[in-house]
């Protein structure tokens, strides 16, 4: 059945239920952003111009606001807890129900069991006859849940999961055998899935799909009355825990006191937390609309280092505020950081928030060392000074996020079969230290996604991710596209996420033998990597330029 665009969320808003606080965020952001869905679906709808759509069975189950789980989120909404994930999946469940599909939601282990027609109660019962879904989005607590009660058919259901992993997953730590073997066990990792069924919140691991959330827009009407009444001395802070004021902020707060008005939004019961300073203006925490209007006022939305990568800084930046974040020298990473321990993925965060680092920048994003406080103290006389326009990435907008969805969803397909193409033939051009590796023109795969047109060839410096080198050559690394470069029949291969890779020992090449280990993240100081890059739309970095 072809899937028709909706506009009216009434349905879905009844879908989610009540009676806890998460559940009312999410409906109040839904109710928020109607309008602004509406309007990006019909631009939507009008660029896709009658393109069939399957319109697809989709369930999702919300693991971690299950009582099952623990749910430990629900009671910190009003608290001052984290909120983007809340952020995240009420913006999912908009986005599947707008782009037409028919969609179920669960957020309890009961619902979960009904939804399946798994016989209740029955500890691991199996679903025996076929599932009744084409997709099941969930995130880790959801995986877990799901092993405990479809028991085996999981095994054989796992290709139509998609698991919301706000940080990522890396390939290395998703293996269940080479993540024993080699130290990459964690809490999370080892479930065999293909590394793009996991997805993000934010574009930081290509090995990942990335999934992202919405943000408000702004019409020219709106953008220029903010512009008129930006207050040039006032700033908010980001951090509404009162933890994330604590230890060593004093000296930087008093240099940012120096020259502007410092507000906040920190969560308190009866009386100012002690953690922050008395010429702190402190509203509370705020409902989202109510923060909104703050930052259309603010110059400057400050980051403390923490939260990492959370939805806040867009939103400043989306209503005209410039963010102002500390860079993380050395980086911060599982390796040293407690928040990062035990989470699947060796990605190394140099800023707080690298997204707003890498892809926004200048004059929406400043990044400084908040040791120097000469380079602090003149970062904000210089913001002060600037002028900059609200702005919101294309694809943080409703548009884009339905846009990136749709095509997710048409496209990736981890239950076929690798669809066949025709043997590659690797020919290397110039001199044997040249970068660029040609591309046999007799290769085709026609049911491809992301079409074999948008892959770059290029190999690694040493000691080199992809990640790296695709970037830094203007180009993101696409694993789908490993598979057509890791196959030339005279080499050895072996199970190892640095492969496919030339030695620089040994001087050969090494390709791989295990596909779930294909990584964009993996590098050893003694290998250059083969990258298999490719392009990508200008504010859509999800998609190449055909992949639509
Ligand atoms: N937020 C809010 N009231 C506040 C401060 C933040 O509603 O006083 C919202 C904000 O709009 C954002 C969400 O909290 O969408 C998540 O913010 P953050 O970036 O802090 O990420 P988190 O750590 O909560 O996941």
């Amino acid at each position: 059945q072809q899937a028709a665009f909706r506009t009216d969320l009434s349905v879905l808003l009844d879908q989610v239920g009540a009676g806890k606080e998460s559940l009312s965020f999410m409906k109040r952001r839904i109710r928020r952003l109607t309008q602004q869905w509406a309007t990006a679906a019909n631009r939507l709808d009008a660029k896709l111009e009658q393109r069939w759509r399957d319109q697809k069975k989709i369930l999702v189950h919300v693991g971690f606001l299950t009582e099952e789980s623990g749910d430990v989120f629900s009671p910190k909404v009003l608290k001052g807890g984290p909120l983007g994930e809340m952020v995240q999946w009420a913006d999912i469940l908009t986005a599947l129900h707008v782009l037409g599909h028919n969609l179920k939601i669960s957020m309890s282990v009961k619902e979960l069991q009904g939804f399946l027609g798994v016989p209740p109660g029955r500890g691991s019962c199996p679903l025996t006859g076929p599932l009744p879904f084409d997709l099941i989005y969930t995130d880790y607590h959801g995986l877990q849940q799901m092993k405990q009660h479809m028991g085996l058919s999981l095994k054989k259901h796992k290709c139509h999961i998609r698991v919301i992993d706000t940080f990522g997953t890396e390939p290395a730590y998703n293996h269940e055998e080479y993540a024993t073997l080699h130290g990459y066990r964690t809490n999370w990792g080892y479930w065999n899935l293909n590394a793009r069924q996991y997805m993000t919140m934010f574009p930081h691991t290509p090995d990942n799909s990335f999934m992202g959330f919405v943000s408000e827009e702004l019409n020219e009407t709106e953008k220029r009355s903010i512009q008129q009444n930006k207050v040039n001395n006032m700033a908010v802070v980001y951090g509404k825990e009162a933890s994330m004021w604590k230890q060593g902020k004093e000296g930087f707060l008093q240099i940012l006191h120096r020259y502007m008005e410092v507000h906040g939004t920190v969560y308190y019961e009866t009386q100012r937390p002690p953690e922050v300073p008395a010429f702190v203006k402190n509203h509370g925490l705020l409902p989202q609309h109510e923060l909104q209007q703050l930052l259309r006022k603010a110059k400057l939305f400050i980051g403390f280092g923490f939260p990492y990568e959370g939805p806040a800084p867009l939103e400043a930046i989306a209503n005209g505020c410039i963010f102002l974040q500390p860079k993380f020298h050395p980086p911060h990473s599982s390796l040293n950081h407690e928040f990062f321990r035990g989470k699947p993925t060796s990605r190394e965060v140099f800023s707080q928030h690298p997204y707003a680092e890498q892809y926004i920048g200048r004059p929406h994003v400043m990044t400084v060392d908040y040791n120097n406080s000469l380079e602090f103290d003149s970062a904000i006389r210089e913001i002060m000074r600037m002028e900059v326009e609200p702005y919101l990435p294309y694809e943080y907008t409703c548009e884009g996020m339905l846009e990136r969805v749709h095509a997710y969803i048409q496209h990736q397909d981890f239950c076929a079969p690798e669809p066949p193409f025709i043997s590659a033939n690797l020919s290397r051009q110039g001199s044997p230290n040249s970068t660029a590796l040609s591309w046999a023109s007799n290769v085709t795969a026609p049911t491809a996604w992301p079409p074999l047109s948008s892959l770059r060839l290029l190999v690694s410096q040493e000691g080199q991710s992809c990640v790296q080198s695709c970037q830094s050559a203007g180009f993101i690394c696409e694993p789908a596209h490993f598979r057509f470069i890791n196959n030339k029949e005279v080499v050895d291969s072996e199970i190892n996420h640095i492969l496919p890779a030339f030695s620089v020992v040994r001087r050969e090449c090494g390709l791989q033998r295990e596909p779930l280990l294909f990584s964009c993240a993996g590098h050893s100081p003694k290998y250059r990597r083969l990258c298999p890059c490719r392009d990508f739309r200008h504010g859509q970095v999800a998609l190449c330029r055909d992949c639509l």
